[in-house]
Parts: C-alpha cells; structure tokens; sequence
C-alpha cells in the first residue's frame, strides 16, 4: 500500500479523487489480488500483471463512484411529458435565469424598495396574475404539495366531497385518498366510477362538509356510458351552501390545446371564470417550466394558504422561482411556442418530424448492417398532461442485422447519453418530436456504435 501511494500514478489519483477515497479503493483493489492469491488463482506472472493494472483498476473504480447519478439522456420515446425522464427541459430563458441567480445573492426574500426583509411569494406573482387577471397565486414545491395544502387549509377535520371516478392514482405515489387523508380532510366519495350527477353532490352536502374537490383524469379516460356534473352547476352548488369547490389540474396547459389539432382541455383560466374557487396544476407538465405546484384563486383564498404553517415546509427555492418566472413571461411575452420545448413538441406538425426523420436517415444510409425506415406514428402528450392524446408522427424504425429489438434498445440505453426508446412489433422506434434538435448528433452516433 506504501510503496503503490507513494507511486507518480497514484499522485495523480490522488490530487483527482482526494486521498482518503483513494486510499478505500487501493485497499479494496489489493484485497481481491490477495483473495485470488489466497485461492491459488494467480501465478507468478499474472501476479504481476495484476499489481502493474492496479492503478488502473483503481481509477475505473474512483471514477465511478464519482460521477453523478443524474445525467441527462436522449428521450426518444415520443412521450412529451415523461415524468420518469424528468418531465420538461426547460426554456433557453429559463436556463440563463437558473444560472445567473445561482451564481450569487438574490433578493429571494428582501424588498429592494424599502430595504428590509421582503416576501419571497412576490416572486413570480406579478406575471402569474398576467396570466390570471384578478386572481392571485402561491407557489409551492410540486402539484401534489399544491393539494396537499389547499385541502388542509379549507378542509381540515372537515369533509371533502369528490367523485368514485376522481379517486385517481398518479405515477404509484400521488393518489388523491391518501393526499386527502393525510392533510387531515376526510373522503367523501359520491356517485360510481362512471357516472357522478349533481344530485350525488348534492346529497352528500351536511354540516361536516368542507369543500367540492374537481380532479382532472391526467392518465387515462373513463369511456361510453358517462356523466360529469358540468363545472358551472358544481359552482352553482358550492355558491348556494357556502362551500369552496377546488379543482386539480394536473397538467396546467395555458394554451388552448385543440389550435395544434390535439382534442380541447379545460384550461385553469377558463375553470376560474366559471367561478371555482381555486386551481392547482404542476409547473413541469404543460406549463414546460420547473418542478412547483401553483396554486391560483381569489386573493383572500391565496392568503389563507400562505399563513397556513404548511406552506412553509413546501416551499420553493430561488432556482425554481427563477426558471418559472422565465417561462411564465414567455406567456405573457406570447413567445411560449418558440421559446418552451414543451409547446415547441406538442404543436410541431407531423410533416415536420417526417422531413426532420428523413434528413436524419438520409445522414446516416451508409452503416453496414444498419437499416433505418421513416414511418408513421404517434406521439403521446404522456404522464399526467392529456389522458393518452395521441399526435400524429413519423418514427424511425431501426433494424439491425442479427441484434434482436430487445437487445438494440439495451445497447441503446447503454450508451453515453443513453437514448430511451420504445419497442413496437418486434422493431426499435425512435421518435424525433421528443429528441432535442441539438441531440441529433447524440443520437447519430449512438447508432453507428450499434
Ligand atoms: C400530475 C398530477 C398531480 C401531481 O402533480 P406533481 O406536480 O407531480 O406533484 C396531481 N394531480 C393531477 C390531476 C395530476 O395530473
């Protein structure tokens, strides 16, 4: 161990990964030399062989361990909003507003105007009520957080009235019971999966009611023999008992979403006009910025949140409140499709992605072995957006001679960045809507290494 730490190498390694940490891995690498000696697995020579590798060996090993566990990748999927995959890249704007607030001090929580403490709610309130004249809004750190604390604050120890066919699970960890019962509201389910009239509300109103809860179907769609109280006569409703009715959003699209040929969603704006209460929705869904919840509504209900002592805890930093505020102004900017990635997906027409495929194959026809078809698709707006929305697309279809689907989409993965895929009737698709134009070249050559 002292002569290899005192070796011109291992100097180096050390100046690199810090000396304890090469210190752990040495040893480590000596043991399993040792262990094989002990087994009678090495000869003379490989001994040596493995003591002259072993500087080697180490570095592979503190390289590892060092790199982060994060990285960014290629999502090739053609699922816009893949919560696994992290949701929205954010804005060019929005990445220049996270790196010159990170930098240094910011006045997070100071009023430049009078020169004391300040509250870090200003932030991103003045373009939110752009967005939603008369209204305010509070941000927190994500959507489920945004539930959380509206049902505690107007539902606490009270009960919240909410459809059999809204009792939705969201990604394994966000189902809407267990949220309700853990901000100390309690269920009260009405009407069937399939069907929920006025009069199921209705009946269930009594002393103990607290408020009307609206969620939107983000991942799948209860289909044929439906009903839904339409949201006017739930405001009707809630108006004639005194009882907020509050509506989860989901997905938070801004824009109206039938202009880029998807079927129309509800936006917030439009609920808030018909009289609900208060809006929640995630910041990293349609909205394309940081991971936040917002929480939008009449000025006294806003209040209300913030005093409440769980706003505290679920809070956002600078970082988020400085990306969000970019990516809200290029709304009020009316600048959102060509500066969010998100939108930039979700309304570039499919002829677009078909001259993009072919002008990607076309750069590629001469690998061996490699066969690439452009071919029609569809993308999907994905995780918690719009239930299933499929957009027509054009894939690339990649065959590789005697690599089987299943073994080009691993290979794929393996690379550095790896590109996420999909497998359909035994062939690899990738679709180009959802891979960044500056990851074109990424993608390239992790073909040719296939
Ligand atoms: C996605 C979603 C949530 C959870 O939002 P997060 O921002 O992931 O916490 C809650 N409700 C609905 C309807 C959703 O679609």
């Amino acid at each position: 161990m002292e002569r290899l730490l005192g070796e011109a190498d291992f100097h180096r390694l050390a100046s690199e990964f810090g000396r304890s940490e090469l210190v752990i891995a040495t040893r480590a690498a000596l043991a399993g030399v040792r262990e094989a000696v002990l087994e009678g697995r090495v000869e003379e020579t490989s001994f040596r062989d493995a003591i002259a590798s072993i500087a080697s060996t180490v570095r592979t090993q503190l390289a590892s361990t060092t790199v982060p566990s994060l990285v960014p990748l290629v999502n090739a999927t053609g699922i816009i909003v893949h919560t696994n995959l992290g949701r929205a890249p954010l804005s060019q704007p929005a990445i220049d507003a996270i790196t010159r607030i990170a930098r240094g001090y910011s006045n997070l929580e100071f009023n430049l105007d009078e020169g004391k403490r300040g509250q870090r709610e200003k932030h991103a309130a003045k373009l939110l009520a752009r967005m939603f004249p008369g209204y305010d809004a509070q941000v927190v750190n994500n959507n489920a957080a945004a539930v959380l604390l509206v049902l505690n604050v107007f539902a606490n120890s009270r009960e919240v009235i909410i459809s059999r066919g809204e009792l939705v699970e969201i990604g394994g960890s966000f189902r809407i019971p267990d949220i309700l019962e853990r901000s100390g509201a309690k269920l009260r389910e009405v009407g069937t999966t399939n069907k929920t009239r006025l009069a199921d509300y209705e009946e269930a109103i009594g002393a103990a009611t607290g408020l009307i809860l609206r969620v939107h179907h983000s991942n799948f769609r209860i289909v044929g023999f439906t009903e839904r109280a339409a949201t006017e006569e739930l405001v009707a409703l809630g108006r004639a008992h005194e009882l907020p009715v509050i509506e989860d959003f989901g997905s938070g699209n801004m824009l109206p979403l039938g202009r880029y040929g998807l079927p129309d969603e509800p936006t917030a704006l439009e609920s808030l006009e018909k009289g609900v209460d208060l809006v929640t929705f995630s910041g990293d869904k349609l909205l394309g910025g940081p991971q936040a919840g917002i929480i939008v509504g009449a000025p006294e209900r806003i209040q209300a949140c913030r005093k409440n002592p769980l706003a505290r805890a679920l809070r956002v930093d600078k970082l988020t409140y400085a990306a969000l505020e970019a990516t809200l102004s290029s709304y009020v900017r009316e600048s959102a499709l060509e500066d969010i990635p998100i939108m930039k997906m979700l309304s570039a027409p499919a002829s677009e992605i078909e001259s993009r495929s072919r002008r990607f194959v076309d750069h590629l026809e001469t690998i061996d072995g490699l066969d690439l078809t452009v071919m029609k698709g569809f993308s999907k707006v994905g995780g918690g957006a719009a239930p299933e929305e499929e957009i027509p697309t054009y894939l690339i279809a990649v065959d590789t001679s005697g690599q089987s689907a299943q073994r080009v989409l691993d290979r794929l993965r393996s690379q550095c960045p790896p590109v996420i895929a999909r497998i359909s009737d035994d062939r690899v698709l990738l679709d180009l809507r959802t891979v960044l134009p500056e990851q074109e070249g990424l993608l390239q050559s992790a073909l040719k290494k296939l």
